[in-house]
């Protein structure tokens, strides 16, 4: 399916945003102690405000009702959904307080690391007050500073435990100089600027919220209400390009998937020196460097980052894993499919970016060539299937260490690779008829509306679509650790890969760091000689060939070497210093650079057109 072209350009380009409805005042401080209602029906209602932004301070006040119970358990989640790891987000709450509607205070208890007990006296509500430290500016921290406040649901709001399905509202008091609050919330029905509500917890945690002097760009696709809001660009970015690209990027979804999931979507994007995206049900949040927007090829970037979250929108925040919803906020939860959820998500960001006709074939190829390289590069990939890297998110991809490279493999780049094998297997099953965006679309038909799919349902899927039993194929490559079938998979697409060189440079198998004059070993590839022949990570390296070390020498004598001759290296470990002598080996091929096979012939020329959405 190709273009949406169905709705014009609604280029707007406003100096501040509004909020839904506009911000005709704002408050400047937080009330002190104000009186509050007793009777406010079921909803949490929150209170932020930012008298201290300077020291990067949150100050909330949440009215709760109590719904007769003695005790309100209060709770703040210890991860974001989407980011799987545990971040222990209470370490920067402080100061909590109850009190009643008089202003009497009510005894609270702290029960665990992110628990909270209040003794209710009876009450129908409670007002709970705390203050939130906010100097992390990442896609699931909070930031707070004069100019600027990226909000996070998770790391902000304790909510009751049992009390999810509840409304919570947001009540946002600006500083005198913030214009704008940006957030995919819905207006609270009181129509009082910067004020929110949610239908539930899942919904508050899932809707990030912007506060400061943005540039908001209004657009639709398919009449469909988006918002491309952008802070921190210092002028750098051409905003109609800005707004044309991402339209772009919308209407090729749009066009994939055969319509919006949402009926409005925000791109809250925060353009100054950080990197990273997070998906969200109506909005994602995009961390970038805000010189992406005035280089050509950096550009490129941005939108891929812009087309991996809106991707989400459909899989993962819709289309989910078993297991990923309804969500524990206070444990890890696990699934063996984010190699489905980020890796194929990761394979179609460029993918559909070069059908849109916003990158290159060669861009494309580049970029695929890239994440192919780092899923067949690393030794890790023997140790750990993709499927076991998925479940082991917690403790493996967000807490790399020196060892990771040997011991798993990035569910992201090697999701991208078995995407693209799984392509072209379908492709060739089906000559040409059918392909991965084939699963997706029965994926979606089957599971966006239900309690999630299984490892097995995508199987079931891939198979159906091709028409032929894929479960070998996935037992090799999703569940065990097989090499991917590569060149059958190129080959259908008429690509190839470089010659091998006919003389291959002698290799040692490690990584190094330089700094204060010490060159020291940060990583040994595993099976490499470092690894076998007795050199370890954390060796000064003081020595090579009886030359002082330093990672110009030890590159330059590297060059002088053939795979099979000797190299003596003096260390120092542990404060005692040793020589080792290695056998140099030949260096493992790691050149997976996919390039057009200008030699094939026609079908696999019209195979990689019609993948590749080429005219
Ligand atoms: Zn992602």
């Amino acid at each position: 399916m190709k273009l949406l072209r169905r709705t014009p350009l609604g280029l707007a380009l406003l100096t501040f945003a509004a909020c839904d409805p506009p911000p005709t005042t704002v408050a400047v401080e937080a009330p002190a102690a104000a009186p509050f209602s007793a009777s406010g029906g079921d909803a949490l209602r929150y209170t932020l405000s930012f008298p201290e932004a300077g020291a990067h301070m949150i100050d909330v006040s949440a009215e709760l009702p109590t719904g007769g119970e003695a005790q309100l358990t209060l709770f703040m989640a210890v991860w974001t959904p989407g980011s799987y790891l545990v971040r222990e987000y209470s370490r920067h709450v402080e100061g909590v307080q109850a009190t009643g509607p008089d202003g009497a205070p009510l005894t609270v208890t702290k029960t665990s690391k992110n628990r909270w007990v209040v003794n209710t006296q009876g009450l129908d509500a409670v007002q709970v007050r705390y203050r939130v430290y906010a100097r992390e500016l990442g896609v699931q921290t909070n930031f707070v500073d004069p100019e600027i406040a990226v909000l996070n649901g998770a790391p902000t709001f304790l909510s009751v435990v049992g009390r999810g399905d509840s409304p919570h509202t947001v009540k946002l008091n600006l500083p005198a100089a913030w214009a704008s609050c940006e957030t995919g919330l819905d207006a609270h029905a009181d129509g009082q600027p910067c004020h929110f509500a949610a239908a539930s917890y899942d919904e508050l945690v899932d809707s990030p919220i912007l506060l400061g002097n943005p540039t908001v760009l209004p657009f639709e696709v398919m009449g469909v209400p988006h918002r491309l809001v952008i802070a921190g660009d210092q002028g750098l970015w051409d905003m109609d390009r800005a707004v044309k690209d991402v339209q772009r990027v919308v209407e090729e979804q749009a066009g994939f998937w055969g319509g919006l999931p949402y009926d409005h979507y925000l791109f809250l994007t925060v353009a100054d020196e950080g990197s990273g995206g997070l998906e969200h049900l109506d909005s994602t949040l995009l961390l970038t460097s805000r010189w992406r927007g005035a280089d050509d090829e950096e550009w490129k970037d941005f939108l891929g980052l812009v087309s991996h979250e809106l991707f989400h929108a459909w899989n993962v925040k819709r289309l989910r894993p078993v297991g990923l919803g309804p969500f524990d906020y206070e444990q890890e939860v696990y699934t063996e499919s984010l190699w489905v959820a980020e890796g194929l998500t990761a394979y179609y960001d460029d993918l559909l970016l070069v059908r849109a006709g916003l990158i290159t074939e060669s861009d494309y190829l580049t970029r695929l060539s890239r994440a192919i390289n780092a899923s067949m590069t690393p030794p890790g990939r023997k140790v750990r299937s993709v499927a076991l890297s998925s479940f082991d998110a917690w403790i493996r991809h967000y807490r790399a260490d020196e060892h990771s490279t040997n011991s798993a493999v990035n569910y992201y780049s090697k999701g991208t690779a078995v995407g693209f094998v799984l392509d072209m297997e379908i492709r060739r099953a089906t000559g040409g008829a059918r392909s991965l965006d084939d699963m997706m679309r029965l994926l979606w038909a089957r599971h966006h509306a239900g309690a999630g799919y299984t490892p097995a349902d995508v199987r079931a899927a891939a198979s159906e679509v091709a028409g032929e039993d894929l479960g070998p194929l996935f037992d090799q490559i999703v569940d065990g650790t097989a090499e991917l079938p590569l060149e059958r998979a190129l080959d259908w697409a008429g690509l190839k890969l470089p010659e091998p060189e006919e003389e291959v440079d002698a290799w040692l198998g490690v990584n190094t760091n330089e700094s204060g004059g010490r060159l020291t070993i940060s990583t040994i590839v595993r099976d490499g000689p470092a690894w076998t022949q007795g050199l370890s990570v954390g060796d000064e390296l003081l020595a090579i060939d009886g030359l002082r070390a330093s990672a110009d020498v030890l590159n330059r004598v590297m060059k002088t070497k053939e795979p099979g001759e000797a190299l003596t290296v003096v260390l120092a470990r542990r404060g005692v210093v040793k020589t080792v002598e290695l056998t140099l080996a030949p260096r493992p091929f790691d050149a997976w650079t996919l390039s057009v096979d200008r030699g094939a012939v026609g079908p696999a020329v019209n195979h990689r057109e019609a993948w590749l959405g080429l005219p």
